[in-house]
């Protein structure tokens, strides 16, 4: 759905130097994903969201969205294609002296189209984002969060087939970022709309995303499906982010038995479910104390931690108990003694 071939941003410094914001970026969105990319401040995000719509034009490399190669395009060109991608942003960008209604009207007056048929589409709006009773309000008499949903229905106004998203959770509290990622997750299942989102909060990925790219230094160092990413992260940069999720990276020391094994083990999906451990313990010597554990959600799949440490047993008793348990599909890291 969105293409982007070696695109390189370019600006020129204060003391009259150039930094490449984001450099030689290659990168497809699918139809119909929710697709973050992830990064912290100054990694290049905002820059390659912005050069999707091409509000900032790439100094070098191309743009297609759907068919159409928007590098290619001229200004007037361009306005008839951005009309097809909606846009969210961290501070609402609302206007602020006119009601909500019109603010969503917007768009659909710059196209052209007739007060009628205006009226018809933003009732229809202000239903899917929840704000039926808010219609005549002006945004100074609504939340965060609202604010956020009158962006939304703005942004979806003109029936667009991808809706970026700029830090659309960062102003809001933890509740009100939920209740944003679950109505973005809702319009992207109802409407099939392809989403690309920007953030540098690790939450936000879990929840909703299928892809993500990570960023560090105007490139992606990482991509690939949220869980494979997030289980067996390979730059340091991901491991970071990880780790500041994680609660397993409390630092605490670990007070272990002497001649302990510990292990960790991650759990994904159905085997969240299964008593394995018990399974593999069943008429061994071994024991075992639970460490630490979480139990989490990426979308729509559970997966868990579980650091074990394994004591007792004669030689070979503990090896054979990681054994049953990697036989029954765990992912088994024995960590270092
Ligand atoms: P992020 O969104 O990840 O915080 P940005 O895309 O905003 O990152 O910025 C990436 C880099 O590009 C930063 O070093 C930033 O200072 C620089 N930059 C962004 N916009 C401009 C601009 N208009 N002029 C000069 N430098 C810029």
């Amino acid at each position: 759905m969105i293409h982007l071939q070696d695109v390189t941003k370019t600006y020129r410094s204060a003391g009259g130097g150039e930094v490449d914001a984001i450099r030689d970026i290659t990168l497809d969105v699918r139809k119909g994903e929710i697709y973050g990319i992830i990064g912290h401040s100054g990694a290049g995000k905002s820059t390659l969201i912005r050069c999707m719509n091409l509000l900032e034009r790439p100094t070098r490399g191309t743009v297609k969205v759907g068919e159409v190669l928007l590098t290619d395009l001229g200004e007037r060109g361009l306005q008839r294609e951005r009309r097809k991608i909606g846009m969210i942003f961290q501070h609402f960008n609302l206007l602020s002296s006119v009601t909500v209604r019109d603010n969503i009207a917007f768009p659909l007056k710059l196209a052209g189209q007739k007060k009628p048929a205006i009226a018809r589409r933003v009732d229809e709006l202000l239903t899917l984002v929840g704000l039926q009773a808010h219609g005549d309000k002006f945004p100074s008499q609504l939340s965060g969060g609202q604010k956020q949903r009158v962006g939304i229905a703005r942004a979806l106004a003109a029936d667009p087939e991808v809706l970026l998203c700029d830090e659309a959770t960062s102003a809001l509290d933890p509740q009100t970022t939920n209740s944003i990622l679950s109505l973005l997750m809702d319009i992207n299942e109802k409407l099939g709309l392809t989403i690309v989102l920007i953030t540098h909060e690790m939450g936000v990925i879990r929840s909703i995303c299928d892809r993500v790219a990570v960023m560090d230094a105007g490139t992606i160092v990482e991509f690939g499906n949220v869980l494979d990413v997030f289980l067996k992260p390979s730059h340091p940069v991901t491991r970071q982010f990880v780790d500041e999720m994680s609660d397993l990276s409390d630092g605490a020391p670990l007070r272990t038995r002497d001649n302990s094994r510990l292990i960790r083990l991650h759990f994904v999906g159905e085997e969240t479910y299964q008593p394995v451990l018990f399974e593999a313990l069943k008429g061994s010597p071994v024991q075992c104390a639970i460490l630490q554990g979480t139990v989490s959600r990426m979308k729509h799949t559970p997966y868990g931690q579980l650091l074990v440490e394994l004591s007792g047993g004669g030689p070979g008793e503990a090896d054979a108990v990681i054994e049953s348990l990697r036989a029954s599909g765990l992912d088994v890291e024995v960590l270092p003694e």
